[in-house]
């Protein structure tokens, strides 16, 4: 995999693949607060004092850590003994250091089960050194994009496992399910948090980088054609790239770059993948053929002053987006 960056890889193993838990997210951050204390070398006692107070933080949300409906995580549990008062700080935390580690640490540079062969600290006996890796992946601009997917991940895990857990009945129906929770919620801080950081902070048109200031969630074909807010057909844009396209019909490529782009939510266990699937077809083939003959029945019934082409400087093998896009599929 040495064609990939160390931000690449360090995505391909925060973002992709499936999670059982949160762990893999919650070690993520610790070492994203480990470069910026400029810390190379990590005690197991000091990585467990700063993934017991993220913990600690982080389940005042009250949200689920395990895709198990009914068991709870070492830190859940150990998180709920220190604010009942059963415990103290200290003994929390040479709790964590002693049980909360045998699979997170040897474990967090595999995807799905495979090394990636990359190393972003190494474990000695006394607790891990950060590489030069790390450092490098925190570095520079991109660096509060790259938190920001993180914890974006965190959430949509946490989401995923409610969803598991609220109504297993309401799951048969996973198509209802969506009805009730995401297409009435379709507002665009919905939208945008279900799909930032899958996006790699890209405008889904130009492939350049987004403006936190000024995401727009967009139908991709006009909403006016398809009278429906589903996830299979919103991407995030440029405020200036979705007021070019405004309400007309794409050119063709985008939609193989939608099929592309709905595949990869699924390949990375999104939950909106489900939603997905229950809309186009449970494989493949069957969603590239759905989308393309929604696609063609409204080209049919419109005239080529409805087509938007893109913008003229617009090459597809250079869009970034979709180079590690394609990369990224064509691994799995
Ligand atoms: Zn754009």
């Amino acid at each position: 995999m040495q064609e990939f960056s160390d931000k690449e890889l360090w995505r391909m193993l925060t973002l992709y693949g499936l999670n059982t838990a949160t762990y893999k997210i919650a070690l993520g951050q610790c070492l994203c607060n480990f470069t910026e204390a400029d810390k190379t070398r990590v005690t197991m006692e000091m990585l467990a004092k700063e993934f017991f107070d993220l913990y600690n933080k982080r389940l005042e949300n009250g949200m689920p850590q395990l895709s198990h409906e009914t068991r709870l995580t070492v830190m859940e549990k150990v998180v709920a003994k220190y604010k009942g008062g059963v415990i103290g700080y200290d003994e929390a935390i040479d709790f964590v250091k002693n049980n909360a580690f045998g699979d997170v640490v040897p474990r967090f540079h595999n995807l799905d089960r495979v090394d990636i062969g990359h190393k972003f600290y190494e474990i000695i006996d006394s607790g891990i050194i950060l590489t030069d890796s790390v450092f490098k992946v925190f570095e520079g601009a991109e660096k509060e994009n790259l938190k920001q997917e993180l914890d974006a991940r965190w959430s949509l895990l946490e989401s995923a496992f409610a969803m598991k857990r609220e109504n297993a009945q309401l799951i048969n129906d996973i198509k209802k399910f969506y009805l009730l929770k995401g297409y009435e919620r379709t507002d665009i801080t919905y939208m945008k948090d279900m799909l930032n950081g899958y996006k790699e902070g890209r405008c889904f048109y130009c492939g350049e980088m987004l403006d936190e200031d000024c995401i727009h969630v967009d139908h991709v074909i006009p909403r006016a054609f398809l009278y429906h807010d589903e996830p299979w057909n919103l991407v995030l844009s440029h405020g200036n790239c979705n007021e070019q396209k405004s309400d007309f019909l794409p050119s063709r490529y985008y939609i193989k770059k939608l099929v592309d782009r709905n595949e990869r939510l699924i390949k990375s266990n999104h939950p909106l993948s489900q939603g997905i699937k229950a809309a186009l077809g449970d494989t493949p083939a069957k969603r590239q053929r759905e989308m393309f003959r929604i696609y063609d029945e409204i080209l049919n019934a419109v005239t080529e002053k409805n087509v938007w082409g893109g913008t003229q400087d617009f090459i597809p093998e250079k869009d970034p987006f979709y180079r590690s896009m394609i990369a990224m599929v064509m691994k799995q």
